[in-house]
């Protein structure tokens, strides 16, 4: 038997973190609970879980400021429990440091999907990254810079294959908009969301089936991207 690994529920509202607690036990997850932002930092510092799961409406402080008070010493990936209609709040989670997020409500699979990204991710970090993604049909060689859909090479400008390479190196996560201005577009000052969504949309022509429907090119609405992972 692995290790189990050791989640940190940050939650103030009691059916939440019952559904958290039941739901992660069942998957073999060992629990940690904080209802307060000073608890969840007095508990990581002892305990050094594996993963937290942070809701930003605490009852002692903003979770923005507690997710920049852990990542001062902590890398444990950051999944955020938000509510509908937050998504500034959201970006500015990603920016200061957490890793992904959850909307309310969510249901056990989504969540276990997104601990067993947060966790890979984790375990990865400061490793050479694997250079290879492959997610039902879709391969991208990062070493050699080549895709594939359904094993025929797809051609790509090299602004297309560089929005891509950044979703595959983060596959399974969400990437923020700013990040992908900052990595593709290097940040240049002709650069806009809309610049993002464009080449978005023409990637989505050359490598999904259904380009309104993508299987693998998700939207976050109102945040960003995420390639999707097994
Ligand atoms: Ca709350």
């Amino acid at each position: 038997m692995p290790d189990k690994k050791l989640v940190l529920v940050v939650e103030d509202e009691p059916a939440i973190v019952r559904f958290l607690r039941t739901s992660l036990q069942d998957n073999g997850f060992d629990v940690l609970e904080a209802a307060t932002a000073a608890r969840a930092l007095e508990l990581a510092a002892a305990k050094k879980p594996d993963v937290v799961l942070l809701d930003l409406g605490l009852p002692d402080m903003d979770g923005l400021i507690a997710l920049k008070r852990l990542r001062q010493w902590s890398s444990a990936p950051v999944i955020i429990l938000s509510a509908r209609g937050q998504e500034g709040d959201k970006i500015s989670a990603l920016d200061s440091g957490a890793d992904d997020y959850l909307t309310k409500p969510f249901g056990v699979a989504e969540l276990m999907a997104r601990l067993r990204v947060a966790l890979r991710h984790a375990e990865k970090a400061g490793r050479p990254r694997d250079p290879v993604y492959e997610h039902a049909g879709l391969k991208v060689d990062l070493a050699a810079r080549r895709v594939w859909m359904k094993k025929k090479e797809v051609h790509l400008s090299p602004l297309q294959y560089d929005l891509l390479a950044a979703l595959a190196a983060n596959a399974g996560r969400v990437v923020g908009q700013k990040q992908l201005l900052k990595e593709v577009w290097k940040d240049s000052p002709d650069a806009t969301p809309e610049s993002v969504r464009f080449v978005v949309h023409q990637l989505r022509h050359k490598i999904e089936a259904d380009p309104v429907q993508p299987k693998h090119l998700k939207t976050e609405p109102g945040v960003g991207y995420r390639l999707e992972s097994d």
